[in-house]
């Protein structure tokens, strides 16, 4: 039954009256591209663009390097989304190049966007290349920015871009509760957001995504993580803007749905669980999706959310 339900799960995600989806996929690199389009991905959410610096340990690849690896994965997409994340290097990502040795606490020191300011020309490389690979290309290209605080660091990351003469959209990360919390702020500067649900996981509840003894705070269905994604979609739809999420909570079917419900208006995860989550969000209304997720969010801890919304999902 699960196997023809699968069988039967194809085309855009949504939900059974036909409220849009998109479902994409995260992909490391070119390698990850046939996996995505087996699944029937709508196009790429997160392009994690770390895979590239890891050749070599002393400088960065070089633009002509880039402009490769970036053309394969856009043309793999045409008329397709294609979202771009530049390097985010530091905490659990580290480069010896780029990232310094000696913090006590790197994953609240120099990472993500942070070291690219500190590093323009590794910014700037990334961007001319990002911008040559899509010249000429019918890929709808979006770019965004990892670990942004606040509408400041939103700001430079647009400046860079333009100063690149990128033609893209340009977007950010939510993945710190600063720029959750002021996303309206954030978004005078940027076209759209993702929520990184992993890194704002870790920062909201102050447990280091790599200890495993805290790692129950890591589950993306603890209620203040939703309260906080909550206020970054209703901000987004505020401003006419998009937001989807890109971290780990989004291949949980379940909680794709409670998402969908709180607002959230795309989905990015692993190629593999792409069909499972467009087959339960099939069965549900948007409606139901907001009843799941108010019920989810009225709850004081995740195995209660998840309970909740299961409840209502399921009609006990
Ligand atoms: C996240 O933090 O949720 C995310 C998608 O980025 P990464 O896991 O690469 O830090
Ligand atoms: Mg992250």
């Amino acid at each position: 039954e699960r196997k023809a339900a699968l069988a039967a799960s194809t085309g855009p995600g949504a939900t059974s009256d036909g409220h849009k989806v998109p479902l994409l996929a995260n992909i490391g690199g070119p390698a990850d591209v046939a996996a995505a389009l087996a699944a029937g991905a709508e196009g790429v959410g997160l392009f994690r663009t770390e895979f590239l610096f890891l050749d070599d340990s002393a400088k960065a690849p070089s633009q002509a390097k880039q402009v490769a690896a970036y053309r394969q994965v856009l043309e793999a997409f045409p008329e397709g989304r294609v979202v771009v994340r530049v390097l985010d290097a530091g905490a659990d990502k580290p480069l010896d190049f780029l990232t310094p040795g000696n913090e006590p606490n790197p994953a609240l020191g120099v990472r993500g966007l942070r070291t690219l300011l500190d590093h323009p020309e590794v910014l700037r490389t990334q961007l001319s290349a990002l911008a040559e690979a899509s010249a000429g290309l019918p890929v709808y290209l979006e770019v965004m920015a990892p670990m942004v605080a606040d509408r400041q660091d939103a700001k430079a990351f647009a400046d860079a871009c333009r100063e690149a003469g990128l033609h893209a959209k340009f977007g950010v990360m939510v993945e710190i509760p600063s720029a959750a919390l002021r996303a309206r702020s954030v978004l005078q500067e940027v076209e759209f957001v993702s929520l990184g649900t992993n890194d704002l996981a870790q920062y909201t509840y102050a447990a280091d995504r790599q200890v495993g003894a805290v790692s129950r705070y890591q589950d993306p269905w603890q209620p203040a993580l939703l309260d906080l994604v909550a206020l970054a979609a209703e901000a987004a739809k505020a401003e006419g803007k998009s937001c989807g999420v890109c971290g780990e909570a989004a291949s949980d079917p379940l909680l794709a749905c409670v998402l969908t419900g709180l607002g959230v208006t795309s989905l990015s995860m692993g190629a593999a669980s792409i069909p499972y989550v467009r087959a339960t969000l099939a069965k549900y209304t948007l409606a139901q999706c907001e009843r799941a997720a108010a019920a989810a969010r009225a709850t004081d801890g995740a195995d209660e959310a998840r309970r909740a919304a299961h409840g209502v999902l399921s009609g006990e």
